[in-house]
């Protein structure tokens, strides 16, 4: 681990990755590797948690593939040096912003979607100009095991090397120092990585969950509504660190909305039997989940199979917030419904809670959207939708408060994993001599005005 480290530290020391087309000569490797050996990647996620080909490919390699394009296609413009204007004090100068990458990066992945949460913030490190060691999580280890061969085999290990491992693991490199680290995971192993960081004082970006509401306001179109939520909900069994957490709903509208949730379920083809239905990824979550499933509170599912470590989707009525379901994230297939009496009251009780990754309302009323995304403090989310905004490169994506800090996505990755010089440059044919000595009350008086035009 440590002649790794200290060969990323000389190949970056070495200035190779400040080359643009070095950058986006391995962004390109990295592409062709995936796309060349998709099957054993297919295979290797399946035989992990019994994730399909299918959503493999949607909520993972295509995302992959299309910020490796858009990274190439932009990096000569995020890399250029950005003008910014100059204050009238320093006239005559000329100022800008110049990125520069922040040099030997640990990245820490996640399991419920390895590859995506893996290999995007890696993409965000070469793009800027890093050096990567990357640590997988030992909970997919079919999957961590193929990104390491893949990478390992084909990369210059002193550029981009994956280091298998445990928490053992992490806690070793974490000893070392890093110039960023970048961690995706829970909230209480985040809090590890910062202290950790602070040692060597390195900058983190820290990826992290939380408990993601979704509002369903009586004017609503109940059936679309309903269709996106049971997607979002229940797409990687509930794995996924922007679903739906919970749901507030109008009480006027709940038993429509119970009875159109059942049919939704039951449309989809989320069942223990079908085999592409994703599994709990281990017993541990399993028996955690299992001991968060109050079977009276149980409106439609709950069926549960130990040894395929498989719970069918689950929807859960007359929840309240001082239920064991509410105190932590659930990130498993079960759905707490909490009917309201009032969007002003409902948003009031969801704000008592750490501050989530998400949110989303569903409401055809501007003032109902308005109100939940001002009454509530949350990394990103949707109107009407649940989850997709992921999947728009464009918007940066990340946490706040509890569910972490930084943002990532296309350019606020490279932004990330860039430290912003501020240069400016002043000619010397002319100079206001209000600084230097004697200083006089005229002078003063300048400086003040100065500083305020
Ligand atoms: P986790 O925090 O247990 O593990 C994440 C990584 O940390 C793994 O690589 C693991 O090896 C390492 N790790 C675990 N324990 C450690 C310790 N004591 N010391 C040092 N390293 C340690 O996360 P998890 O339970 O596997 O993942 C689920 C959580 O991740 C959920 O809270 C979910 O919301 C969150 N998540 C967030 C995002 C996001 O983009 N914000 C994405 C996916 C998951």
């Amino acid at each position: 681990m440590k002649d790794c480290i200290e060969a990323q530290r000389s190949f970056f020391d070495s200035g190779e990755t400040l080359d643009l087309n070095f950058r986006r000569t391995q962004l390109k490797l990295l592409e062709e590797l995936l796309r060349e050996n998709e099957e054993q990647l297919f295979d290797a996620i399946y035989s992990d948690f019994q994730k399909s080909e299918f959503e493999t490919t949607v909520t993972e390699l295509e995302l992959i593939y299309r910020e490796i394009r858009e990274a190439v296609r932009k990096l000569d413009r995020w890399a250029r040096p950005q003008r910014a204007a100059t204050n009238l004090l320093n006239f005559p100068s000329y100022s800008f912003v110049m990125p520069e990458p922040l040099g030997v990066s640990l990245i820490i992945g996640t399991w419920n979607y390895p590859y995506q949460l893996c290999l995007l913030p890696a993409v965000a490190a070469m793009a800027a100009g890093c050096t990567v060691v990357l640590k997988p999580s030992e909970l997919a280890p079919t999957s961590s095991a193929i990104m390491a061969k893949l990478i390992n085999e084909n990369f210059h290990p002193g550029y981009f090397w994956v280091e298998e491992g445990d928490a053992a693991t992490t806690r070793e490199l974490l000893k070392h120092k890093f110039d960023k680290i970048f961690f995706t995971g829970s909230t209480e192993v985040g809090k590890i990585i910062y202290k950790a960081a602070a040692e060597h004082l390195t900058p983190v970006t820290l990826e992290l969950g939380g408990k993601s509401p979704a509002f369903v306001t009586a004017n609503c179109d109940l059936g679309m509504s309903v269709k996106r939520l049971i997607y979002a909900k229940f797409i990687n069994a509930g794995q996924t660190c922007i679903a739906p957490d919970y749901v507030m709903v109008d009480k006027q509208i709940e038993q429509q909305f119970l009875q159109r949730c059942k049919e939704e379920i039951q449309k989809a083809e989320y069942s223990i039997s079908n085999h592409n239905y994703v599994q709990i990824v281990n017993h541990r979550h399993f028996d955690r989940l299992l001991a968060l499933l109050n079977e009276e509170k149980v409106y439609y599912g709950g069926e549960t199979h130990r040894d395929a470590r498989t719970i069918s989707p689950t929807i859960l009525r007359n929840v309240d917030f001082s239920d064991a379901i509410m105190q932590e994230e659930i990130f498993g297939p079960l759905l707490p419904v909490i009917p309201y009496d009032g969007l002003d009251l409902a948003l009031k009780q969801a704000a008592q809670l750490p501050k989530p990754l998400s949110c989303y309302v569903f409401s055809k009323r501007k003032a109902e959207q308005r109100k939940v995304l001002n009454a509530l403090s949350f990394g990103g989310g949707c109107i009407n939708e649940a989850l997709m905004h992921v999947t728009n490169p464009h918007l940066p994506f990340g946490g706040v408060g509890a569910s972490g800090f930084g943002r990532y996505h296309l350019k606020a990755g490279f932004l990330t994993f860039s430290n912003l010089k501020g240069v400016m440059k002043k000619p010397s044919w002319f100079e206001l001599n209000l600084k230097y000595h004697p200083l006089t009350t005229v002078k003063l008086w300048w400086i003040r005005l100065l500083y305020r035009v």
